[in-house]
């Protein structure tokens, strides 16, 4: 027997197992309040969206996507993991990992929607998605986990490692950039296409500001910009 009020914190959904069966599982209804276990027995999936990046630091426009994807697709949450070096960019101008992840986290503390994820931080570097996946995968074999990336990305995803993988294997929802063509894999059927409102921010922005002296205000969320207004990143060579 449930007790009243389950039904406003879980929503039925069933899933397909090994030989065909069916598993009827609970997701948390959103909006979300912090995950609360419940003492039936039951396997409990929530659908994640990973939106991973340097965030170095992370800005508005990373912060607009995630709320977005969390929000108004079919996602429970979204974790936004901090890759500790991005085989793609330069090393140089990448402020130290757990600064980094400090600011995520203060960027999200406020939504119980959004997580700041190390996962990263402990795996092999440099760091590939398809890697991270499967750890993830095998460590929450209960959750599902969906990619997260912008138009761009998607129409360069062939150069990443093992991206076939990637694509059967993940679900990848992608928010179109302005300006940019998605590419023939934007219609892999595994691909979802969404329209987020555009923001045009970038760190490398944010850093040449606060290397300048010049305010971030706005370009980051408040508890970011204080942080950063009362120290010295990004202020330095
Ligand atoms: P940098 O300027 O240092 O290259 P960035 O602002 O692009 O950094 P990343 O941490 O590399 O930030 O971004 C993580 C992901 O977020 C990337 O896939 C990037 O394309 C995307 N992204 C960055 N800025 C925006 C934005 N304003 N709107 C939407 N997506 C963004």
């Amino acid at each position: 027997m449930i007790g009243a009020g389950f039904s406003d914190l879980f929503v039925f959904r069933s899933i397909f197992g090994p030989e065909n069966a069916v598993w009827v599982t609970f997701v948390p209804a959103k909006p979300a309040q912090p995950l609360k276990l419940c003492n039936c027995s039951r396997l409990i999936t929530v659908k994640i969206g990973l939106f991973f990046g340097s965030f170095n630091p992370v800005h508005t426009g990373h912060l607009v996507i995630a709320n977005y994807m969390a929000t108004q697709t079919d996602l429970d949450r979204v974790w936004l993991v901090v890759s500790p070096q991005n085989p793609l960019k330069p090393r140089k101008t990448l402020a130290r990992d757990h600064d980094r992840l400090h600011l995520v986290r203060l960027a999200v503390e406020d939504n119980p929607l959004l997580k700041a994820s190390d996962v990263e931080f402990s795996l092999p570097k440099p760091s590939y998605t398809v890697d991270t996946l499967s750890y993830l995968k095998e460590k929450y074999p209960e959750h599902e986990f969906v990619l997260i990336m912008g138009g761009d990305n998607i129409a360069t995803l062939d150069q990443w490692k093992n991206y076939h993988q990637l694509l059967e294997g993940y679900y990848i929802y992608v928010y179109r950039r302005p300006h940019v063509e998605s590419g023939a894999l934007a219609s892999h059927p595994h691909v979802r296409m969404f329209d987020v409102p555009p923001l045009d921010i970038s760190a490398t922005y944010i850093r040449d500001c606060l290397k300048k002296g010049q305010s971030v205000r706005y370009l980051v969320p408040d508890p970011v910009w204080e942080y950063l207004e009362s120290g010295n990143m990004y202020r330095g060579d």
